[in-house]
């Protein structure tokens, strides 16, 4: 690791501490040559396979540029899709995987993007799922009015009885 003050290539660690639960390693690396202390982070590489077979390293501005289009004209700030592309980043991690399709990271989305927005993740699900017919959406709108996610069913309760997910998440800080 190369010193960012003077260039030299050589350091010594003198702490290591995990960070993000145990997903990222921190250390305090002290140069040798100028002895100024600087800190690296250490984190696994999760790996995309795309559908040609090449593969590139997961990137959250990708999932947002992915979902940011769907969102428009939304009420979804650059923070929301900030969050929703950690929030990809943990469940594709929590997989315990070191390589995912990039199918499963379009799947990883369509559940804290319907949290989000509901109109914004039936824009991504159509084309994503490639919706082809008005049933296709009569379909996923019935699935949404069945269980609506929690931030939406706070302000349009349905008739329909869904018990399970009132007060199950964490609020949202908005
Ligand atoms: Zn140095």
């Amino acid at each position: 690791m190369i010193c960012p003050f003077c260039r030299n290539d050589d350091s010594r660690v003198v702490d290591s501490r995990p960070a993000d639960e145990g997903t990222l390693i921190r250390r305090r690396r002290e140069c040798t040559g100028c002895g100024r202390r600087f800190t690296t982070s250490e984190t696994s590489v999760l790996l995309i396979i795309k559908r040609s077979g090449a593969t590139e390293p997961f990137s959250r501005e990708k999932v947002i540029a992915g979902v940011r289009k769907a969102c428009q004209g939304r009420p979804v700030d650059d923070d929301d899709l900030a969050l929703l592309s950690q929030r990809v980043e943990e469940s594709l991690r929590a997989d315990g995987q070191a390589e995912v399709e990039a199918q499963e990271v379009g799947m990883a989305i369509l559940a804290p993007l319907r949290e989000l927005d509901e109109v914004a993740y039936l824009r991504y699900a159509s084309v994503y799922r490639n919706f082809a017919s008005l049933e296709d959406f009569e379909g996923e709108i019935a699935l949404l009015r069945a269980a609506p996610s929690n931030k939406q069913s706070s302000n349009q309760y349905s008739t329909t009885s869904s018990t399970n997910n009132s007060q199950t998440l964490s609020s949202s800080s908005k």
